[in-house]
């Protein structure tokens, strides 16, 4: 059972009063908040340890260098990672995904199929989409049934034929469905095809183990899970992470430099071009032991809970549509009021302490799916309480009939 009350008390900021009304926080989703733990790493690394890592002979230097090293080791562990060489520190999913879909702008070729799915947030959709549309290959988008699954059949049509990539979210970030994620990428193997996870959202959703799941790229951002923003992981097997040419040249990630060429610093490095965003990475360190701490199970079991709650609650409003009724929803969920538009509800919840997500949700594709062009989402985190899941249902209610009168 997770003690919620004492884990409140890691996040000062729950506290707060929002528009004079106490906080709601229930937008999980878009930014975790941050734990006291993961500051007291930030301030104690700049009090105390602050330089460049990997270039000086100093000692703080060499601190810097250790604290980031063990940062890279705790990502390790987080994801059962075989070694350093695996983790790649980036700006962020989309930093890392970038970084994937334009280190294989040599190994997609004309007429080749990257696959993605209708569930990814913009940023595992575009940058497949702007690749093949800049080598003349083929962008496949594989659908979801009517409850908001994956369409596996179609995965496993749209793959046969030669798929070079599969792209996909382990976890919706509109209907929070969970993908069944061992099959895609055995689906994806089978047909020769690398498999990049998408775990923005599956990150904190249950244990990514990324050798049992045997995937060969996974992304996450750190803002998710109570680090700073700027910071994300590429994993990759070390077969893949080779593949990838890299896209941003600069200090740190050559070996020698000549007038005529450059060779490239072996793995990782070769990857984090210039100055990384190291005290990022040190209170991404932070965040994932702290997660850790609270327990990775206990939380996501717990934070399924409240979302569960947050269904059955939210039906009961007049006019709720809910989005998808997925077989594992985790995360989030989505919905409209009739005759009420999400933008307006959230601009009311709010001045009333509640906050909540509105609009595309970077999902548009979905969406259109969906048959809508906007939705409010509610997202709780472990250090929600039921309480609030209440207050958030009752004054939604309340916005909605006060917008609908
Ligand atoms: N994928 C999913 C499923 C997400 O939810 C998000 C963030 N909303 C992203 C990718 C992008 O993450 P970031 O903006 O941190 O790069």
């Amino acid at each position: 059972m997770l003690d919620v009350e004492s884990i409140r008390d890691d996040f000062p900021i729950l506290g707060i009063k929002a528009n004079g009304r106490p906080l709601v926080y229930l937008d999980n989703a878009a930014t975790m908040q941050m734990p006291l733990p993961v500051r007291q790493a930030l301030q104690y690394h700049y009090e105390q340890v602050n330089a460049n890592v990997h270039r000086g002979t100093h000692y703080l230097s060499h601190e810097s260098t250790k604290a980031y090293e063990e940062a890279r080791e705790t990502a390790v562990r987080f994801l059962n990672a075989p070694s350093q060489r695996n983790i790649v520190f980036s700006t962020g999913t989309t930093g890392a995904i970038n970084t994937v879909a334009l280190g294989l702008r040599d190994y997609v070729q004309r007429g080749d199929i990257v696959v993605a799915t209708v569930l990814e947030h913009h940023s595992n959709f575009v940058p497949w989409q702007q690749l093949c549309l800049e080598k003349g290959a083929q962008f496949k988008v594989v659908g979801i049934d009517q409850k908001g699954d994956l369409d596996l059949d179609e995965l496993k049509r749209v793959v046969t034929g030669g798929a070079k990539i599969v792209a996909c979210t382990c976890c919706s970030n509109v209907l929070g469905a969970v993908t069944p994620v061992h099959d895609v990428v055995k689906i994806a193997h089978e047909a020769g095809a690398l498999c990049l996870l998408d775990a923005a959202q599956g990150i904190r959703h249950g244990v990514l183990d990324v050798q049992e799941l045997d995937c060969d790229f996974l992304a996450f951002s750190g803002h998710k899970l109570g680090a700073p923003t700027g910071i994300g992981v590429l994993y990759g097997k070390s077969k893949a992470l080779e593949l990838l040419k890299p896209a941003w040249f600069g200090g740190e990630m050559v070996d020698i430099v000549t007038t005529e060429k450059t060779t490239w610093e072996e793995l990782p490095l070769r990857l984090e071009p210039g100055t990384p965003n190291y005290v990022g990475a040190i209170g991404l360190g932070a965040a994932l032991g702290y997660l850790e701490f609270v327990g990775r199970k206990e939380a996501s079991a717990y934070e399924d809970e409240l979302i569960a709650y947050a269904v059955k609650r939210l039906s009961e409003i007049d006019g709720m549509h809910i989005y998808g009724d997925p077989i594992h929803r985790s995360g989030c969920v989505s919905f409209n009021v009739e005759g009420v538009h999400p933008f307006d509800l959230c601009t009311l919840i709010d001045k009333m302490g509640v906050a909540l997500r509105s609009g595309n949700a970077c999902a548009q594709p979905l969406l259109s799916a969906l048959g809508c062009t906007a939705v409010a989402r509610l997202s709780p985190a472990f250090y929600n309480s039921f309480e609030e899941i209440d207050a958030a249902v009752s004054t939604i209610n309340r916005g909605a009939l006060m917008l609908r009168n």
